[in-house]
C-alpha cells in the first residue's frame, strides 16, 4: 500500500515509560482461536464453514489499570515486520480510531505507549468478545433473527459514521466486530483498523487486502475501491449471522475467489429456513458485483428489515450518549466515495 494514503499524525500522547508501571497485564491473548478450540468446535466451524484467523502481527491482552482497577484491551503491534517499518501503519489505525471516537460503535482508544519495538495501543475492554463465537453456536446460542437486525443496525450507524468521515474499514467480518456483552447480549464495538485508509487519499491497490471470504469482487480485481467494499462485507456479515454459513468459502482460496466474482450465493430455503424474506432481500441488495448498485450504510438503515423491529432502543452508556455529539460532527457526505486506483 502506497504510503502516501496513511494518515500520518495523531493526538493521542505516545507515553514511553513501562506500560507495566500503570497496568496489569492477563494472561489469556484474547481472539486466539488456534489451540483453544474443543473438537467440538472445530466440528462446528468444519460445519457451519467459517474460519477464524490470529492476526499476525498483534497480540491483543485484557488488562487491568493499576490505578482506577479498569478493564481494558492492550493491543500489542510490532513495528518491524518482514524487516519492514510499520510504524506508519500503526500511526494510521491510531489516527482513525480517534477519528472516530464520537461513534458509540466504534471501540474506544484510552491511550497509546512506544517503546523501540513496538506500539502498544490501550483500548475499551469489549468483554462480549467476537460476534464470530455466536455465528458457529449450536442453535440455542445462535443469534436470533431480532438479534441480528439490532446488532447489523448498530454495525451500519458505526459504518456510517465511518464513510462520512471518508473512512473505510476494509476488513469486516466476525473476527473484527466485538460484543460488549455476550449474555445477556450488548451491543457492538467495530475493531481493527489496521486495513484502513481514508478514502480520498488512496492511491493505488496493489495487494489484495482484507480476508479472502468476506473482500468484495473489485478488491479481487484490483479495480477502484470505495465505500460500497464495505458494504459487500456487511451483506457477508449479515449472511453468516443469521445462517451460520459464509457465502463464499469453498474448499480452496481459488475455489472462493471463483465464487465471490461469479456472486455465486445460496439463497435457498434451506440455508434460510426460519428466516424472513426481508432479511434475505436486505442481503441481495448488498452483494451486487457492481459497487455502484449496492445500497449504502445510510439506505440500509432504511431498509423495511431493520425497521421491522419496533422503536429504536435507548441508548445504552456514556458513549452511546456521545453518538448525538458525534452525529454533528460527521460530515454530511453520504455520497458513495470511490477511491483512485491506477
Ligand atoms: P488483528 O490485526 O490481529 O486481527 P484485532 O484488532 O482484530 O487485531 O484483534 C485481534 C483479536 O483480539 C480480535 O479479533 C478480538 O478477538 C480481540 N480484541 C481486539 N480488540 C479487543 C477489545 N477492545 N476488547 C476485547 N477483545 C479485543
Ligand atoms: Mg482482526
Amino acid at each position: 500500500m502506497d504510503p502516501r494514503s496513511l494518515i500520518s499524525h495523531t493526538q493521542t500522547l505516545l507515553r514511553t515509560e513501562p506500560f507495566s508501571d500503570h497496568y496489569r497485564l492477563g494472561v489469556k491473548e484474547l481472539g486466539r482461536h488456534v489451540g483453544l478450540r474443543t473438537p467440538r468446535d472445530l466440528l462446528l466451524e468444519d460445519r457451519c464453514c467459517v474460519t477464524s484467523s490470529r492476526g499476525k502481527f498483534a497480540v491483543v491482552r485484557r488488562c487491568v489499570e493499576l490505578i482506577t482497577g479498569k478493564e481494558y484491551a492492550a493491543k500489542f503491534l510490532r513495528k518491524r515486520r518482514k524487516g519492514e517499518d510499520c510504524r506508519t501503519d500503526i500511526v494510521n489505525e491510531i489516527a482513525i480510531l480517534e477519528m472516530a471516537h464520537f461513534s458509540p460503535y466504534v471501540v474506544d482508544l484510552h491511550e497509546v505507549y512506544e517503546t523501540s519495538s513496538e506500539m502498544v495501543l490501550v483500548m475499551e475492554y469489549a468483554a462480549g468478545g467476537e460476534i464470530f463465537n455466536q455465528c458457529v453456536a449450536d442453535q440455542d446460542e445462535a443469534f436470533t433473527e431480532k438479534d441480528v437486525i439490532r446488532l447489523i443496525d448498530q454495525i451500519l450507524q458505526g459504518i456510517l459514521y465511518l464513510h462520512r468521515n471518508n473512512v473505510v474499514h476494509l476488513d469486516l467480518k466476525p473476527q473484527n466486530i466485538l460484543l460488549t456483552s455476550c449474555n445477556p447480549l450488548g451491543d457492538i464495538r467495530i475493531v481493527d483498523f489496521g486495513l484502513s485508509r481514508q478514502v480520498d487519499r488512496i492511491k493505488e491497490v496493489r495487494e489484495i487486502l482484507g480476508t479472502p471470504e468476506y473482500v468484495a469482487p473489485e478488491v479481487l480485481n484490483y479495480e477502484p475501491i470505495s465505500t460500497a467494499t464495505d458494504m459487500w462485507s456487511v451483506g457477508v456479515l449479515t449472511y453468516v449471522m443469521l445462517t451460520g454459513e459464509s457465502p463464499f468459502l469453498g474448499d480452496t482460496k481459488q475455489e472462493t475467489f471463483l465464487n465471490i466474482s461469479q456472486v455465486n450465493v445460496d439463497y435457498s430455503q434451506e440455508v434460510f429456513a426460519g428466516i424472513s424474506e426481508q432479511a434475505v432481500d436486505f442481503i441481495k441488495s448488498l452483494l451486487l458485483k457492481n459497487p455502484r448498485e449496492r445500497a449504502r450504510a445510510e439506505q440500509c438503515l432504511k431498509h423495511p428489515w431493520l425497521s421491522s423491529l419496533t422503536e429504536p432502543e435507548p441508548l445504552k452508556d456514556d458513549k452511546a450518549l456521545k453518538k448525538n455529539e458525534g452525529d454533528l460532527k460527521a460530515s454530511d457526505n453520504t455520497e458513495e466515495i470511490v477511491l483512485l486506483a491506477s
